[in-house]
């Protein structure tokens, strides 16, 4: 058989489009703060082909629409190119009709700028919970094949603790789709997040690389998330609350390095690669 695949994706996206950061960057001002995603693009990209690694690239649709360019490096890179919504509204916020159109506004910026429809889905923030499981039946009508936007832990904004931390066939009225969450590790009776983000920053990379291990020995694929303003330390800092500007901040210049161990220890492939590999 052949070894197991993690899944390694990005959700491309400015700085100033993180929850985080949202009561300082208001929508109408998007288009005027002074973009920075080629700095972590540039690095992402490069990192991915020094190591020979291909991944799955979320595209926020807004940052799609002005940047075709950008979507065509990572498809003229072997990549993925899947949908991350169009404007990072909330689920909660979008409800089911506003949700449809974003995905097709998105699907159609995507494949203007040369893309195939993208089949893989990653909603804004983890917003994907029981209040919005109603995203299944809007997701499978449009055809998309899998969903990454659950994460398995508790937190105040998002999560779903008790879903299956695994890859999943969800099945619902309007058909079947396949949930990849993103990866965590169960300790001390509750799901430990591994997978990417902030946690990523903060936990020592022993401890990550320890985790995925686990779970590679396990035969559990892993779901790891990145951003490209992660791999831009440099980035203006922003006045925000106090709690807020250490997860945005936190060891940013680590972030490169480590994903570079990582990948360096494990085999990555796109998710789409990675659910094939596991045989769904
Ligand atoms: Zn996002």
């Amino acid at each position: 058989m052949s070894p197991l695949l993690h899944g390694l994706s990005f959700d491309v996206e400015e700085f100033f489009h993180v929850a985080n950061l949202r009561e300082r960057f208001a929508r109408a001002d998007w288009k005027d703060v002074p973009s920075r995603i080629d700095i972590g693009m540039g690095r992402i990209l490069d990192l991915l082909e020094r190591c020979d690694t291909r991944a799955t690239f979320f595209f926020l649709g807004w940052v799609a629409e002005r940047r075709p360019d950008l979507v065509r490096r990572c498809l003229d890179g072997g990549h993925e190119v899947a949908s991350h919504g169009y404007e990072h509204l909330f689920l909660n916020q979008l409800g089911p009709e506003r949700l449809d159109e974003d995905l097709e506004r998105t699907e159609e910026v995507l494949v203007a700028a040369g893309a195939p429809r993208p089949t893989g889905f990653r909603a804004s923030t983890f917003t994907l919970t029981r209040e919005t499981f109603w995203a299944f039946d809007i997701l499978c009508r449009r055809g998309y094949r899998y969903d990454s936007s659950i994460h398995p832990i508790r937190h105040p904004l998002y999560g779903v603790p008790d879903f299956e931390p695994g890859i999943s066939r969800v099945q619902r009225e309007a058909g079947r789709i396949l949930e990849f969450p993103v990866a965590t590790f169960p300790f001390c009776g509750r799901n430990l997040p591994v997978g990417g983000g902030g946690y990523f920053r903060l936990l020592p990379g022993a401890i990550t690389r320890a985790a995925v291990g686990a779970l590679e020995r396990r035969g559990r694929p892993a779901a790891f998330y990145l951003h490209p303003w992660e791999f831009d330390p440099d980035q203006p800092r922003q006045p925000a609350p106090l709690l807020k500007r250490f997860r945005h901040y936190l060891n940013l210049h680590r972030t490169l390095p480590r994903l570079e161990g990582l990948i360096r220890r494990f085999r990555f492939g796109t998710m789409q690669e990675a659910l094939t590999r596991a045989g769904f």
